[in-house]
């Protein structure tokens, strides 16, 4: 086990077998999740012998904070900022890469995570796709990669800026990391944590349908997110390769349940591709979902890659859809490409520095 994956539960456990006293548990894991330490030096309020035996035993791993890069001040989007991690795995002897985004508005600071190094699907208008799968994260790597970009805030940018809203949108399908994932999110949502509020942390999957039965029986409090992209069964297989194996049919009449039961809007994002999913039949059928749905939000994202020979959609086209979207009832939002300029974006996590080496196409 490692320490900073670890329930207040599985540390009383820890320290248990160690001989040493239950409260010991509680004040580790403040230490690690509310005060974000990063090196056993700094707990120093447990004994030397409790510090050595975690240094020894290498219970408390650190991920490499590989290349980070910010949007220039001025931009309507500055603030953002991408990070690459990397983790050498010693047992399985190779390397995990996977990037984090730092996402700033107005109101809110959005950590933007990774639940697997690269992805093992193929979404077509999806930079993490083009490079190997290396695997799940784990918990404390899912984690961390918050930790790590507050540290970085705090320390370059503003040192009270608080974190507000969680999006597992990075590299990965959540659902195929489902254990490991809901871990991380009752971490990041526990009071002795950074206490983010469940409605603040969102899960966004490609649609893997047992994940989100799942999510629904175990009554997650989380946000549930829904990468659409397309309203036609065929076309959608084309565009994403999970709906080969769970059906838009049967994503949509599990979506139904969802809302059903939670009783709050599940969001779609949307990405726009002009001549793929932007006519007017694909809006009519969405406005047919959206009905059927009831409560459900479309995030509208434009493409911001170029494989394929796409291409992204003009503001104009943009703000036609959407309109044509609220003309029906339907709540659209569009709120652009922040981090676009440094690969940052919807799609373009694998187009940076480091990783870009490994893209197959
Ligand atoms: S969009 Fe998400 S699920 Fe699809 S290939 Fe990219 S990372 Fe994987």
């Amino acid at each position: 086990m490692f320490i900073h994956e670890s329930t207040i539960e599985e540390l009383k456990e820890f320290f248990l077998q160690l001989n040493e006293p239950p409260y010991r548990a509680e004040q580790l894991f403040l230490r690690i999740h509310k005060h974000l330490s990063l090196s056993v030096e700094e707990f120093t309020e447990f004994p030397k012998k409790i510090r050595n035996y975690i240094l020894e035993n290498h219970l408390f791993p650190v991920l490499n904070l590989n290349y980070y890069e910010s949007v220039d001040e001025g931009s309507d989007d500055s603030g953002t900022q991408k990070f690459i991690f990397e983790y050498q795995d010693t047992k399985e002897s190779r390397s995990r890469i996977f990037e984090s985004v730092w996402l700033v508005s107005e109101k809110r600071r959005t950590a933007c995570i990774s639940s697997q190094s690269g992805c093992s699907l193929n979404c077509t208008f999806c930079a993490t796709a083009k490079i190997p799968f290396k695997g799940n994260l784990s918990t404390w790597q899912i984690l961390q990669q918050i930790y790590q970009m507050i540290h970085h805030r705090n320390k370059h940018v503003d040192p009270k800026e608080k974190l507000t809203n969680v999006v597992f949108m990075g590299m990965g399908e959540p659902f195929y990391n489902y254990d490991n994932v809901i871990k991380a999110a009752k971490i990041l949502n526990h009071p002795k944590g950074l206490n983010i509020g469940s409605r603040h942390i969102t899960i966004s999957t490609s649609g893997v349908i047992p994940g989100i039965e799942r999510f629904i029986s175990e009554k997650q409090p989380f946000n549930l997110a829904i990468s659409l992209n397309h309203p036609f069964n065929e076309e959608r297989s084309m565009l994403m390769d999970i709906n080969t194996k769970y059906s838009l049919s049967d994503l949509l009449k599990v979506v139904k349940k969802y809302t059903q039961i939670y009783k709050r809007n599940i969001t779609f994002e949307y990405i726009l591709i002009p001549d793929v999913n932007m006519n007017k039949e694909h809006i009519n059928e969405l406005v047919k979902i959206a009905k059927s749905i009831r409560f459900c939000k479309f995030n509208l994202i434009p493409l911001n890659t170029n494989f394929n020979n796409w291409r992204s959609p003009t503001q104009e086209e943009i703000l036609k859809f959407q309109e044509e979207l609220r003309n029906h009832g339907v709540l659209a939002f569009y709120r652009g490409s922040p981090g676009k300029k440094i690969n940052a974006a919807c799609g373009m996590l694998a187009l940076q520095k480091g990783i870009s080496n490994e893209l197959k196409v």
